[in-house]
């Protein structure tokens, strides 16, 4: 389990608290790669539905 500054507070918050035990904010140590992946996936999905729609 690892340490990340929350994005609130900026004190150590654990990688996978989903509140920050300090100031309370939700997600404190949100993963950009996570979120970005979970975008990549919403666009690959997004053309598929294109092309299969348009076809
Ligand atoms: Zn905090």
């Amino acid at each position: 389990m690892a340490l990340k500054p929350c994005r609130e507070c900026k004190k150590e918050v654990a990688t996978d608290a989903t509140t920050c035990p300090h100031c309370g904010c939700k997600s404190p140590v949100a993963n950009v790669e996570v979120i970005l992946k979970g975008v990549g996936v919403l666009v690959v999905l997004a053309v598929f539905a294109y092309v299969w729609i348009t076809n």
